[in-house]
């Protein structure tokens, strides 16, 4: 019997395991092949029994969110992706400290806090993602970022520690963290702990409607990924790849957003290698024409 099967039985007790599932389906892009082994787990303790089995049978292993900021290959995954929805949520603190499982809606705890009149997350209503992705990428948007009220994270590695780590131990940064740097290769984030703190519903609510009317007004609508790339410090992205005269560019139902140059779309069938194109066009011009290298924001991964 191969690994992966040998690892699809020990994950059925207290996981929903399917084979060859297409990531299209689990990516907001829409994009993307099969992964081999597909584990679906829904709280914390059946994603670390997930991580560690995988790492006794030597099967590398992805742990997805909500699938906002990668671009899968038409290829898919190998091993096991593990769909994480544990979303468990303890309160303590006096009601201002919230420890949630890694799978929790980020956009929809956001929204909860300023219902509650709880500040500091008003600026991230409207951010796709989980906790976990959103600790990766140290999610941000309007001059807040998930650092400014993050504690503590739960991590498990594939040797089997499972520690709390101070959020200072994470070196987050500007839509990145020790993850994108490779730094932590084959940790899971298993928890988050934030901390909130007292304000007023009403002006939450109303600073969280006028950042959604920002994103309505700027931001294409359907299949996409976010910012494809950082911005760099001193000119924005879009508006780079707009003056090498990409705005709307086409390979396939793959697309640069007439709307926003820096979100890049799928009109229907788009395939990775397409988005890929788009990339690729839109890095080298960019380079070509100002000498300078775009950061990739959204993670190419799988069999590229
Ligand atoms: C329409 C749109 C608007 C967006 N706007 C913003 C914005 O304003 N600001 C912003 O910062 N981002 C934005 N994004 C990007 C995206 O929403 C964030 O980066 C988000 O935090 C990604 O979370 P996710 O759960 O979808 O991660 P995924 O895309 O599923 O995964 C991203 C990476 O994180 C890793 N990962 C996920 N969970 C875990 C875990 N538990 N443990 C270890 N690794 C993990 C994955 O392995 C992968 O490498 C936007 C995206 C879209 C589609």
């Amino acid at each position: 019997m191969s690994a992966i099967e040998l690892l699809a039985g020990q994950l059925e007790p207290f996981a929903t395991v399917k084979r060859d599932e297409p990531l299209s389906r689990h990516t907001t892009f829409g994009v993307g092949g099969p992964a081999d082994l597909f584990a679906t787990v829904r709280d914390a303790e059946a994603l670390k029994r997930a991580t560690l089995a995988a790492a006794d049978a030597g099967v590398q292993t992805f742990v997805l969110g909500s699938g906002s900021n990668i671009l899968v290959a038409d290829c898919g995954i190998r091993g096991l992706v593990i769909d994480n929805r544990a979303r468990a949520e303890i309160v303590s603190g006096g009601g201002l400290t919230y420890r949630l499982e890694s799978g929790t809606s980020f956009a929809a705890f956001a929204r909860k806090m300023c219902r509650a009149g709880l500040a500091g997350l008003s600026w991230a209503v409207g951010i796709p993602g989980t906790l976990g992705g959103a600790v990766v990428y140290n999610a941000g948007a309007y001059g807040g970022c998930l650092a400014d009220v993050l504690r503590r994270v739960r991590l498990v590695e594939a040797g089997g520690r499972d520690e709390w780590l101070d959020a200072a131990s994470l070196g987050l940064v500007y839509r990145g963290s020790v993850f994108t740097r490779g730094q932590f290769v084959g940790k899971t984030v298993l928890e988050t702990e934030v901390e909130m703190t007292p304000g007023d519903a009403k002006a939450l609510l109303a600073t969280a409607a006028a950042h959604d009317a920002r994103r309505l007004g700027a931001q294409p609508r359907g299949r996409n990924a976010g910012s494809i790339f950082k911005n760099p410090p001193d000119n924005p992205a879009w508006k780079l790849i707009d003056s090498v005269g990409l705005r709307g560019e086409r390979r396939g139902d793959a697309a640069i957003s007439e709307m926003h140059c820096n979100f890049f779309v799928n009109y229907g069938q788009a395939k990775a290698s397409e988005v890929a194109a788009l990339v690729e066009e839109a890095e080298r011009r960019v380079f070509e024409r100002f000498g300078l290298r775009l950061e990739r924001e959204v993670a190419f991964v799988g069999a590229w």
